[in-house]
């Protein structure tokens, strides 16, 4: 489209200095009813016959006018004329939806659902690209608005970039009375609808269809529900969510590359990190610095529940405790549209902080194990990595999981060359090598309740 030429070897696309000069002649708005959201619309000459993109012969025009001006419901005429009786008049109705995203005065609260989000800049991301956000122009000071629509099958219809509305303007219909903007694809098919209050402090989304497989987000009233569907849609995971995040990066963020199959994962609630269903690639208030919740309800459409160990809840460590885990640490950068973040893997297992690490256990070309000292703050599924060897604590140990717990002895040297067996706490055990992890009188493993605390071991010399 863009490299498209005229008769006269003009090209479509008009130059940014000659927009700039268009939108501040329109007053930003469309030069017929003010709506906005506009386009640049060659009047007289049409473009086919221009041989120059000039400010005078071009005014900003909404998708809805746009369609009247091209069915002839509107004639040229009209428009030229009002675009210039605009540039003439001082005083000249605002654009309705000048400031539809934000305020000027505080905090903006964007409402979806019945969901709250206070200064979140982008409403939604989906992988990376923000298809629902709001940016205040440096030069005038206004919010720009950009939005992305599609289809049911996930194709882009149209979008609006910086308040510019790009892409056939034929089924659509834009309505703006007063405080509310409402799109329309066809009569009927409301894709999205918004209200602001009168203090201009809050948006509230009452319906969004927005459709990018495998993501669904549908807003209807006081409801948000995200779902991720199977590419066959024989399956799927709605999430329905209802709580006040404030000063986030994005109010829901998409990232198909989280997604699994869909199946039922573990919610997680995470301080700076939003609300998210693991497996799902579904995040609510991601950044966020406060959430608190009301609400959040899963909607199982057919999908396994990812089990959930019964033994979770008997080793979740007593505040006295640490978890420790040795094996080798491997740390991934995550890029988000804007900001990267570290993760932490544990032998393979995600941990949601950076470990600390006691020191190398055995490091040669193929190992490099370390023991790691794990913030009590971590999922207590912890206890099920393969390099898990305990809790340093006096007592309290169960049953169930105290066949994956080793204890040894280790080999201390005194400062006359004597050795002997010791038991030691984990915090001792840097630089003595192990010798023993079972227990000799019954042939099993050192169990903690032998012993306070475990330890790795250099080298098995059972
Ligand atoms: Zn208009």
């Amino acid at each position: 489209m863009a490299s498209e030429k005229n008769q006269f070897g003009l090209k479509r696309q008009i130059p940014a200095k000659v927009k700039r000069e268009v939108r501040q002649r329109s007053k930003f708005g469309c030069v017929v009813c003010r709506n906005a959201i506009y386009q640049y619309e060659h009047i007289l000459p049409e473009f086919k016959d221009a041989k120059e993109h000039s400010a005078d012969r071009i005014a900003l025009l909404c998708p809805t006018c746009h369609t009247n001006v091209t069915k002839g419901r509107i004639p040229k005429e009209v428009v030229q004329r009002k675009y210039e009786q605009i540039q003439r008049e001082e005083r000249t109705a605002p654009p309705r939806d000048t400031e539809y995203f934000v305020n000027h005065y505080q905090n903006l609260q964007v409402k979806i659902g019945a969901s709250r989000f206070i200064e979140h800049q982008s409403i939604i991301n989906i992988d990376g690209a923000d298809v629902l956000s709001y940016r205040k122009d440096k030069f005038t000071g206004r919010y720009l608005v950009t939005g992305i629509f599609f289809d049911q099958k996930g194709s882009k219809l149209f979008e609006i970039i910086d308040n510019e509305w790009i892409g056939s303007t034929d089924i659509w219909d834009v309505e703006q009375e007063g405080r509310r903007l409402v799109i329309k694809s066809g009569l009927r098919n409301v894709v999205f609808d918004a209200i602001k209050n009168e203090e201009n402090s809050t948006l509230k989304i009452n319906r969004l269809n927005m459709h990018v497989p495998p993501f669904h987000i549908i807003v209807n009233q006081e409801r948000l529900i995200v779902r991720q569907s199977a590419i066959d849609y024989s399956k799927a995971i709605d999430v329905e969510i209802e709580g006040d995040f404030t000063h986030g990066d994005c109010a829901i963020y998409l990232d198909s590359s989280q997604t699994k199959k869909p199946e039922q994962g573990q919610l997680q609630i995470v301080g700076g990190k939003g609300v998210w269903l693991d497996g799902t690639g579904i995040w609510f208030g991601f950044g966020n610095i406060s959430a608190l919740i009301y609400k959040v309800a899963l909607w199982n459409h057919g999908c396994d529940v990812r089990s959930v160990s019964k033994v979770k809840k008997s080793i979740v460590p007593l505040a006295d405790q640490n978890y420790f885990v040795i094996g080798e640490l491997e740390t991934r950068i995550r890029k988000y549209p804007k900001w990267n973040e570290e993760l932490y893997f544990l032998n393979g297992q995600q941990l949601d902080s950076k470990p600390y690490s006691w020191g190398v256990i055995d490091s040669d070309e193929h190992n490099h194990t370390e023991l790691f000292h794990i913030s009590r703050q971590e999922s207590a599924d912890l206890a099920l990595n393969e390099g898990f060897i305990g809790f340093y604590a006096d007592d309290v140990i169960e049953q169930e999981w105290s066949d994956k717990v080793f204890e040894v002895e280790v080999k201390t040297e005194d400062e006359f060359g004597n050795t002997f067996a010791q038991r030691v706490k984990v915090s001792n055990i840097n630089g003595r090598e192990v010798i023993r992890r079972t227990n000799p009188q019954t042939q099993k493993l050192f169990h903690p309740q032998e012993f306070a605390g475990t330890c790795p071991w250099r080298k098995n010399r059972d």
